[in-house]
């Protein structure tokens, strides 16, 4: 299948640096590829440590010397509002192309693409309304909290819902008056560079969003070595945490970790079994299953087992996979032909290990590009391979269980715990398991619906810390004490001896 190209793509996708987009220093470039073909259509610049240092020191200039910094959090505002505004008024140019370079279907990247607008709006507003801590001890001591921006902030983000990833962390990070270097995912380059249209419209001073494309190995591993960056926000692969941890070791910086996931929803005969259904289908074949918080574990009680499995298989079957820039399109093309094998290799281990009653391979009629269709693997054991590793894909592991203890246990016995959803009419049993589950996040009787105030992020090899509303807030700044003394200071006079006067004639 071929399709044509969105109209008005650059001839080449550049880095941004100091208010200028520019090429690689070494002129250097890498093959951006279209999933539902695989033909290269676009060339990005490839950046390295160079074009890293480049852009590391135009943010450190910003920082220090511009303006961004030191303006009244309502001015800061009014320009992430002016973003959201635009990101809003483009947000059908931003699906189009979101679709194009990642294989999204249309109308869930559009759904991402208002998304990321919201973010901009959500930390416009927080800004404004942020209060800090005083404490008065009486007669004694003032202290307040002096809450100042870090500087320049390097973020790195994955290809999954990439232009939506990427407001989630440039939201708060400019919002709190930082400068930034953003190395977005090497398969999908294209929207980002939108961003910087979208920031120079605004009124963002030169210097504040530098944006370097590039590899993980040259391009984010410089920034990630960067002395003048003192902290990193990483979403991707818990491996590649592990890997920038080590890196930033030495420098002490500041770590955010969003990494990987393999959530359990898990199903109890008591449940609302048709809004358990429709939220389990949506909730791993959704974003073509490239979901870090996709339930792709459906634990399910024993007596309902048989017929939910029935009805899940039927619905997988129907669901319409296709060219992802068709608005009936359910399930696109996965990202690039490197992840397709990964996710078919894990398919084929998975007919070894588990009854396949969907899917299991490449749809028919869809001779090229990454399509998969919608999988489904049943009486999975918990030492599968496809029960334990994160597969990121239109695959789906389904486990029976015959009590509470034992749905704990299979939710909790994989190295993850980013997410978890709970299916029950049983108030005590839903708010005991929300407990005792191994998870950052827990929907009950929801599929994964947000607040922006809440806190997001996961535990284990999930991920360390915690993003979403204020919290974001306190990882781009320092909370710094401030001590006022209301009262004499009474320090101990070391060596004065116990007689001796002032040496201050003006001491009373
Ligand atoms: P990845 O780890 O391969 O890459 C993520 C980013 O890190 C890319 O920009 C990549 O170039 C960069 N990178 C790779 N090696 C690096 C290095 N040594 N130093 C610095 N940067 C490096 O992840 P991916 O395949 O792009 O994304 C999929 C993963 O992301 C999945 O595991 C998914 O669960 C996870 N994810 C997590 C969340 C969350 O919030 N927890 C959200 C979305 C995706």
């Amino acid at each position: 299948m071929t399709r044509n190209a969105p109209a008005g793509l650059p001839d080449r996708i550049q880095h941004y640096i100091d208010g200028q987009f520019v090429n690689s220093i070494d002129g250097d470039t890498f093959d951006v590829l279209n999933p539902s073909t695989n033909e290269v259509y676009i060339q990005a610049a490839s950046g390295k440590q160079a074009d890293i240092d480049l852009a590391v020191s135009a943010a450190k200039r910003a920082f220090d010397d511009g303006p961004w910094r030191m303006m009244l959090p309502r001015q800061r505002s009014r320009i992430l509002h002016k973003i959201a505004d635009l990101v809003e008024s483009q947000d059908k140019r931003l699906a189009e192309l979101e679709t194009w370079d990642t294989g999204l279907p249309v109308t869930q990247a559009l759904g991402q693409a208002q998304r990321a607008a919201e973010n901009f709006r959500f930390f416009a507003d927080l800004i404004v309304a942020q209060s800090d801590d005083t404490y008065k001890v009486p007669g004694r001591q003032v202290n307040y909290v002096n809450r100042k921006p870090k500087g320049v902030a390097g973020l790195i983000t994955p290809w999954n819902t990439p232009f939506m990833l990427e407001s989630w962390k440039l939201a708060p990070a400019l919002a709190a008056g930082n400068t930034v270097v953003l190395k977005p995912a090497e398969f999908t380059p294209l929207s980002a560079s939108l961003w910087a249209e979208t920031f120079r419209d605004a009124g963002v001073p030169d210097g504040v969003f530098n944006l370097v494309n590039g590899f993980g190995e040259t391009a984010g591993d410089a920034l990630v070595k960067h002395p003048d960056v003192p902290l990193i926000s990483f979403t991707g692969e818990s491996r590649t945490g592990q890997v920038i941890f080590g890196n930033a070791a030495p420098f002490l910086k500041g770590l955010s970790m969003e990494l990987g996931g393999k959530s359990p929803a898990v199903v109890f005969a008591d449940a609302d079994l048709g809004a358990a259904l429709d939220a389990t289908v949506f909730g791993v074949f959704s974003l073509n299953g490239e979901r870090c918080t996709a339930g792709s574990r459906i634990l399910v009680e024993r007596s309902v087992y048989d017929e939910f499995v029935e009805q899940y298989a039927e619905r997988a079957k129907n669901i319409i996979v296709g060219d992802p820039g068709d608005a009936a399109t359910e399930v696109g093309a996965l990202v690039h032909p490197e992840h397709y094998d990964k996710v078919m290799s894990y398919i084929e281990l998975g007919k070894g290990e588990a009854r396949l009653v969907a899917g299991g391979g490449r749809p028919d009629g869809f001779p090229v590009g990454n399509y998969v269709a919608p999988t489904v693997f049943v009486d999975v054991k918990p030492d599968a391979s496809i029960f334990q590793k994160e597969i990121f894909g239109p695959v789906v592991a389904i486990t029976p269980f015959d009590s509470d203890a034992e749905a704990l246990a299979l939710a909790n016995g994989v190295e993850y715990g980013l997410a978890a959803y709970i299916w029950t009419n049983d108030l005590r049993r839903a708010h005991n398991f929300a407990q005792d589950v191994e998870a950052g996040m827990v929907w009950l009787n929801s599929n994964n619906v947000r607040d922006l105030r809440t806190p997001f992020g996961g535990v284990k090899a999930s991920g360390l810390g915690h993003e979403g509303g204020y919290r974001s807030i306190d990882f781009y700044t320092d909370s710094q004490a401030v001590h006022i003394s209301l009262n004499d200071a009474h320090s101990p006079r070391f060596g004065r001896g116990p007689d001796a006067a002032t040496s201050f004639k003006t001491q009373k």
